[in-house]
């Protein structure tokens, strides 16, 4: 069985989110969920409209 692992870090997933993600247009998004430890749920969802950044991707919290 893989060892699953937060999207962004190491650390061991607290749960999975239901995520929208792009790289440079808000409306180009694709919707996805992620696994996120505890560290990086609250960075997502405080990050808010304008997204968590991740390299060259954003990802925010829910599908709209
Ligand atoms: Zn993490």
């Amino acid at each position: 069985m893989p060892t699953a692992r937060c999207a962004f870090c190491t650390a061991t997933p607290l749960r999975e989110l239901a995520v929208s993600s792009w790289t440079t247009d808000p409306e180009d998004r694709s919707r996805l969920t992620i696994l996120l430890c505890g560290k990086h749920m609250v960075r997502v969802q405080k990050a808010g409209p304008k997204g968590y950044a991740h390299g060259e991707e954003k990802f925010k919290a829910g599908f709209w």
